[in-house]
Parts: C-alpha cells; sequence; structure tokens
C-alpha cells in the first residue's frame, strides 16, 4: 500500500486526517480511536473492581484471611482469629441472595479492647488492605451531636467517601474504624454535667450509623460548605470497627471476676486468672460498667482484645512484619548502596529503651529514627558503604535527654 493511502483500520481515517497512526501486524490504528479505546478499558475495569470484589472476597477464607494479617501483624492471635472470622462473615452476609426464609445475618461490626499502640489501628488498616476496600480512621473524641462545636457524626461517611474517591458503590462497602471509642464513654461520676455533649449523646447519634441507614452526607463534610449537595450514604454493608484502650476496665473486670468466685457459679478459679492481662477475660457488661451504652454495646457484637506486648514481641515487631522498620531502614540506606547491619545486641538494647521509658511499639520508630539520622544525614555520597549498628554505637546515639524527649511526645 503507498503510504498516502494509510488509514486507520478502526475509524477508516486517512493518515493525514489523524494526528498519529501506529502500525501493527496487518493494521493500523489512529490516536482518536486509541484514546476512544483507553476510555472503554478504564470504564470496564471500574466496573470489573466492583464485580471481582464479591468474587474475591468469597475466595478468602478465615484461615486465609488470618494469614494474611500473620504478614503484617505480630502476637495478638486471639484478636486475629475473632477479626478474620467477623471480616469473612460481614462479607457473606453483604453477598448472601435473598432468601424467604426469616433469618437475617446481623452485622459483625467490631469493638476491640487494648492498650494504645498495642496494634488496633493496624488491624483495621491491614483487614482494609487485604480487602481492598476504602477505610476512613476517625477519632471518636472530635465528634460532637449535631449543633455542638465539633465534627458530626456524619463527617466519619465524609471521610470514607473521600477514601473512596467518592465511590458511592466502593464507600458502602467500605471499613470505618472509630478510634477512641472509650472516650465516649457516659461520664456517670459526673452529674452535674446537664448535657454531656461528648458522651451519651454521640453515642446516641453514632447508633444508626452502626445499625444501618441511609444518611446525607455533606460530600466535602463540616459546615464551611452550606450549598453542597447531600450524598445519600447507605451504612448497611459497612463495617465498622471500634477500638479504645479503655484505661482501668481493669479494675471493672476484675471486681467482676472475684465477685464470681465468690459466687457458686465461679466458672474462672481465681488460681488460674492471669492477673498480668485481664483484657482477655473482657464481657460486654463490662463495657456498659465503663459507660458505653447497651444499645451501642448491642451493635458491636464482636468483642475482642489485644495483649500487651512484651520483649518478644516489640524485638520481633522490629525485624519480622512484612514492612518492618528494620526492613524500611535497610531499603532506604540500600537505595545509596549501603548495606546496614544491625546487630541482635542493638535490637534488644533498642526493645529494652521502649519498654524502659514506656514507648510502646510506636517508640520504636522513634528510636531507631534517632540512632540511624546521622549516619542518614552523613553517608550517602560519601565512601562509606558499610553501616554496623552495635549495641555501643546505639547507645551513643541515644542521650538520656533524646529519650526523655521521647517519652515526653509519644
Ligand atoms: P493502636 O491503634 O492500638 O494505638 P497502632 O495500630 O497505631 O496502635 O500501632 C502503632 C504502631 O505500632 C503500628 O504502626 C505498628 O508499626 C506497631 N505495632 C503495634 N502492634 C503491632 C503488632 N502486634 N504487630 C506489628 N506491629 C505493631
Amino acid at each position: 500500500m503507498a503510504k498516502e493511502e494509510l488509514e486507520c483500520s478502526f475509524c477508516g481515517r486517512k493518515k493525514p486526517e489523524t494526528n498519529l497512526l501506529i502500525a501493527g501486524l496487518d493494521a493500523h490504528i489512529c490516536d482518536r480511536c486509541i484514546q476512544q479505546a483507553h476510555g472503554i478499558v478504564v470504564e470496564e475495569s471500574k466496573e470489573e473492581d466492583s464485580k471481582d470484589l464479591s468474587a474475591e472476597l468469597m475466595l478468602k477464607k478465615p484461615l486465609k484471611i488470618k494469614s494474611f494479617l500473620d504478614e503484617y501483624i505480630i502476637g495478638q492471635e486471639h484478636t486475629k482469629k475473632v477479626m478474620s472470622v467477623a471480616v469473612y462473615n460481614h462479607y457473606k452476609r453483604l453477598l448472601q441472595p435473598p432468601t424467604n426464609d426469616d433469618i437475617e445475618i446481623q452485622k459483625s461490626n467490631i469493638i476491640m479492647v487494648g492498650q494504645t499502640g498495642t496494634g488496633k489501628t493496624l488491624m483495621a488498616k491491614t483487614i482494609a488492605r487485604m480487602l481492598n476496600v476504602p477505610l476512613a480512621i476517625v477519632d471518636a473524641t472530635v465528634l460532637t451531636e449535631a449543633g455542638y462545636v465539633g465534627e458530626d457524626v456524619e463527617s466519619i461517611l465524609t471521610r470514607l467517601l473521600q477514601a473512596a474517591d467518592y465511590n458511592l458503590d466502593k464507600a458502602e462497602k467500605g471499613i470505618v474504624f472509630i478510634d477512641e471509642i472509650d472516650k465516649i464513654a457516659r461520664k456517670s461520676d459526673n452529674p452535674s454535667i446537664t448535657r454531656d455533649v461528648s458522651g451519651e449523646g454521640v453515642q446516641q447519634a453514632l447508633l444508626k450509623l452502626l445499625e444501618g441507614t441511609v444518611v446525607n452526607v455533606p460530600p466535602k463534610g463540616g459546615r464551611k460548605h452550606p450549598d453542597q449537595k447531600f450524598i445519600e450514604v447507605n451504612t448497611e454493608n459497612i463495617l465498622f470497627i471500634a477500638g479504645g484502650a479503655f484505661d482501668g476496665i481493669e479494675r471493672v473486670i476484675s471486681k467482676r471476676l472475684n465477685m464470681q468466685a465468690i459466687g457458686y457459679s465461679a466458672s474462672i478459679k481465681e488460681d488460674v486468672v492471669d492477673h498480668d492481662n485481664l483484657l482477655q477475660y473482657i464481657i460486654p457488661k463490662d463495657l456498659k460498667d465503663f459507660g458505653l451504652i447497651p444499645e451501642i454495646i448491642g451493635r458491636l457484637p464482636v468483642l475482642t482484645y489485644m495483649d500487651p506486648l512484651d520483649a518478644n514481641t516489640l524485638r520481633a515487631i522490629l525485624t519480622e512484619p512484612k514492612n518492618a522498620i528494620i526492613k524500611q531502614y535497610k531499603k532506604l540506606f540500600e537505595m545509596d548502596d549501603i548495606e546496614l547491619n544491625i546487630t541482635d545486641g542493638a535490637l534488644e538494647y533498642i526493645v529494652q529503651k521502649a519498654i524502659e521509658y514506656k514507648l510502646g511499639a510506636r517508640g520504636l520508630r522513634s528510636l531507631c529514627e534517632e540512632i540511624l539520622t546521622d549516619a542518614m544525614f552523613d553517608l550517602p555520597g560519601s565512601d562509606t558503604k558499610k553501616l554496623s549498628v552495635t549495641k555501643a554505637y546505639a547507645e551513643q546515639k541515644l542521650s538520656k535527654t533524646t529519650l526523655k524527649k521521647l517519652k515526653a511526645v509519644s
């Protein structure tokens, strides 16, 4: 074929009518057709995404969910197991075909009780990552009843919409992690507060969201954009995970356990009670005694606890998870062709300081950052291609003042 006769095999445009004509084996395609085809591919893959979700979810049995969690989260065996089942059941409920029996599967919203820094947020994040669903993390302390200073409860859904890039379908199957749920507990010991703005009122407002309802959500959130159109979000298939430290709840648990031990129905004998980890005996009634209203507890039917982190767990957190802190630093140095080695002694020292200064798992990162900052400043571009961090090196970089400073910010 003569050159000037070339044409697009899709739309028939002659070469001079196109900006670009690309040759294939026996055909040609012009720039416009490429753009159009690209649009179709993008649209199709969007549809595939939402179709895939259902199919993919059904393939993830609890065992598989658990082993995914194992890759990122150290320990917390009980919660990982409970979570795997809850998430599996939640999505089973979501995918169940309509039946004519009267059995309606209840939503398996989850509540996790555990000290800060034990991995509650990480748990929610990892589940969302595995399911590839949008995740909104909200802090219950900023929520207030409508009409008060602070954020309305609906703002939770604004966040979820944002996390889903305003894809309503995706948002409605997303996960909301409500942190510090314990901070909106009813403050029964303070009767002088006539309207408990930050407590019970917020719990009431949260109720309908947890249950499943259609909420008018301001897509940009807040009251700063009064003319925005509302988006109707159905919360029926959104999985809510609440977390809180519930400081002092051990006393409630211990009191109950003592009463049980005295009563004839002692289910846990005093001599087998593990006093170092009382949270493992938590039951919904303890949450009620702490100040959550029974309706909220009823709508968070899966209750689980986080184990405190001991030295072995902290040590493992440093090196074992898929994106462990030490692995991240090694990679950072590697990008400058520097080999980073951290001795066991140094790792143990870091763990020991994290415990001594009560920095928890979150402090591990700050400790490493302090130890490695000088090297990260000096070594790139220098002749040094190897860095060995020993206990002595770590000790030298971590002065008492630094440690105190870390403790103050933690
Ligand atoms: P919480 O929400 O309970 O306050 P986070 O999930 O925010 O705690 O944990 C803080 C950080 O500590 C996480 O980003 C993670 O790096 C680390 N971490 C805590 N617990 C674990 C764990 N069990 N396994 C792995 N990393 C953990």
